[in-house]
């Protein structure tokens, strides 16, 4: 599969990762990246940038050394009702959400919370993407969320940066997410989940996983740009 599409990157903005939009971009470019999803987390993760950053996003070229970027945001998913950190922001700039679970912002309190947070949070219709739900932190009944996010026009997300950050230990999730897409006919994408410029485009693990397990390729939405603007729409994007 030729990967035309990264839909998961920070910059020095949240102030835990090390490039510049700009050399992200550069490397996209130089990899065949031609939509690069810059989604920068939300504004309650710790240093993250603060909610008037994701107003100005309008301000960021749609196309820079013609690669289109899309200027979207990691929303922290919040409590089991499914709140997120954006749902007060202006939404008018953001172009791809990605809403995920992260242990900065979420503190799973009764059994089941965490399923119950993402099954709540699939019924907004703005999200794009469930971000890493292979992480070894959380427990999530995989068969419950991807059944339903098949049907909300949700991607799961088959985060490379989880193998080698600090989610390291999610494989056997990896293998667990990916029977259930493949059960439920859910679409996926890969995410390099990029806080370095070199690792724009950089999905390698995760297709090593996926290969392995015989993952259908028409699952996966990295080389369908148009099917993958089709869900922005669909969920309320103005692309
Ligand atoms: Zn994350
Ligand atoms: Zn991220």
């Amino acid at each position: 599969m030729k990967y035309l599409i990264d839909t998961h990157t920070h910059t020095l903005a949240c102030n835990h990762a090390f490039s510049t939009l700009e050399e992200n971009v550069a490397a996209a470019a130089s990899k065949g990246i031609e939509i690069l999803c810059f989604t920068e987390h939300g504004p309650k993760m710790p240093y993250a940038p603060p909610d008037w950053f994701y107003a100005e996003l309008h301000r960021i070229p749609q196309v820079i050394n013609d690669v289109r970027v899309l200027a979207g945001i990691e929303a922290n998913i919040t409590d089991e009702h499914g709140s997120t950190d954006i749902d007060n922001l202006s939404k008018k700039a953001i172009k791809f959400v990605i809403a995920s679970l992260h242990k900065h912002t979420f503190r799973p309190g009764k059994e089941n919370s965490e399923t119950q947070a993402l099954l709540n949070l699939l019924d907004n219709p703005f999200i794009d993407m469930l971000g890493h739900i292979d992480t070894p932190f959380f427990n999530i009944d995989y068969d419950a969320v991807i059944k339903k996010a098949a049907q909300t026009n949700t991607l799961i997300e088959f985060n490379n940066g989880s193998l080698h950050g600090v989610r390291r230990g999610g494989e056997h999730n990896m293998v667990k997410m990916a029977e259930c897409c493949k059960k439920y006919n859910c679409l996926a994408a890969f995410g390099s989940d990029a806080h370095f410029s070199m690792d724009v485009g950089e999905f390698s693990t995760v297709a090593g996983i996926l290969k392995e397990f015989a993952f259908p390729e028409e699952l996966l939405i990295n080389d369908k740009p148009d099917l993958f603007f089709d869900i922005l729409k669909k969920n309320e994007k103005h692309i």
